[in-house]
């Protein structure tokens, strides 16, 4: 099968990532392409493979034991921000006109850049009713199409294949049974254009606020009424109003307010915190904690209460340490003329996560774009030199 047949294959699966369950994937439909994975794996004949209760795969093939053993990982979830039920993928001749997508959706350069660079290549596109899955089977389809053709040269390095669940709910790395994994390092097969390398992520933290105000009747509430949902407000203003999403790039940092709810009584928000510097991430967690405690001064009780809690950390401070990963990466691009660049995900990745637990992991592109949503497409040219580049990777 080539990569595209593989790609057309795992996209008629749904996987959508739903709520979190303690003792299996979110969505049970996620287990019936991994056991077609585990049949396609079985036929490559592994020599170790498992699948455990959240539906992660580890498959092993033994190689030249004289080169280190790596993994390569990808997962086979999809984001719940559009609908991943019958996937329709259109095949399309990309020359840099407008692409209909269904009856209603333009798929057009003008508005994502990025198709400039496709012009010439096919193109895997939605119809506009679902998002199309390339994030992150198109993962899955390069990272098979390449272990197919590298086994039959029997000159490989020892190789671990690692397909998990649930990365879309950032349950993927929790769900991988580090004591199976023997790996030194590996790479997800996890981003979007070809080019970029991802050595560095957000350091991540989730701080929910609560207050708890002082109800008393409005007519004769004068000095005495703490109003929760009011002072959820101020607390939510006196953060830094430009260090927002919709206001940073870059390797700036932000305040994220996720949702808000709330009453006289009571009130609730989730915020997300994001910095590339776990020096930085500490100044903004201060400072809300700064803020919180000098308005609770001023009210006269612990109105409002914080608390913040790590959720993954930047790899780029457990990678710098392998130094050879880079250099190995670099040789591969350099070898296919490849022109990479480096990126700083504002974002995590799997590999946030497994490089503190042991395994660390760059990430690498897919020739996939617009993920999460109905705009998605894939380059294929990318997807096929992205098997290149596993290749490479897989026999270094
Ligand atoms: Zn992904």
């Amino acid at each position: 099968m080539t990569v595209l047949e593989r790609f057309l294959k795992y996209v008629s699966y749904e996987t959508t990532a739903l709520e979190e369950k303690p003792t299996s994937c979110s969505n049970e439909k996620m287990l019936v392409l991994a056991d077609a994975l585990l049949k396609e794996l079985f036929e490559l004949e592994p020599n170790e493979i498992s699948i455990n209760r959240f539906g992660v795969i580890d498959a092993k093939f033994y190689g030249d034991n004289s080169k280190e053993k790596v993994a390569f990982l990808a997962h086979m979830d999809t984001s719940n921000q559009a609908s991943g039920k019958d996937v329709k993928p259109q095949l399309i001749d990309y020359d840099g006109k407008d692409v209909k997508l269904g009856d209603s959706l333009i798929l057009s350069a003008t508005d994502f850049p990025s198709l400039n660079h496709s012009i010439g290549h096919k193109i895997i596109t939605t119809d506009g009713t679902t998002l199309l899955g390339g994030d992150d089977k198109a993962g899955i389809a390069i990272i098979m199409t390449a272990l197919k053709e590298v086994l039959k040269t029997k000159n490989h390095r020892p190789l671990e294949i690692i397909f998990t669940t649930d990365e879309e709910i950032g349950a993927d790395a929790e769900h991988v049974s580090m004591e199976i994994v023997d790996s030194k390092y590996g790479y997800t097969i996890d981003g979007g254009d070809y080019r970029l390398i991802s050595v560095e992520s957000f350091t991540a933290y989730g701080m929910k606020v609560k207050v708890r105000g002082k109800s008393i009747h409005p007519g004769s509430a004068k000095n005495k009424l703490v109003n929760a949902a009011t002072t959820l407000f101020k607390f939510t203003e006196a953060l830094p109003t430009f260090l927002r999403p919709e206001d940073t790039a870059g390797k700036e940092p932000f305040y994220h307010l996720c949702d808000i709810k709330g009453s006289e009584d009571e009130a609730e928000a989730n915020f997300i915190i994001r910095s590339f510097s776990e020096e930085e991430v500490g100044y903004l967690i201060k400072l809300a904690q700064f803020t919180a405690k000098r308005m609770n001064e001023k009210l006269g009780y612990d109105a409002i209460l914080l608390d913040i809690k790590p959720q993954y950390h930047n790899m780029k401070q457990v990678l710098d340490k392998y130094p050879q990963i880079q250099e190995e990466m670099e040789s591969v691009y350099k070898k296919l003329n490849i022109e990479y660049e480096y990126e700083a995900i504002r974002g995590g990745t799997t590999g946030s996560q497994l490089s503190f637990k042991g395994l660390p992991c760059p990430n690498l592109g897919t020739g996939d774009y617009n993920c999460h949503g109905k705009y998605e497409y894939v380059d294929l040219f990318e997807m096929e030199e992205m098997v290149k580049v596993v290749k490479e990777l897989m026999s270094a």
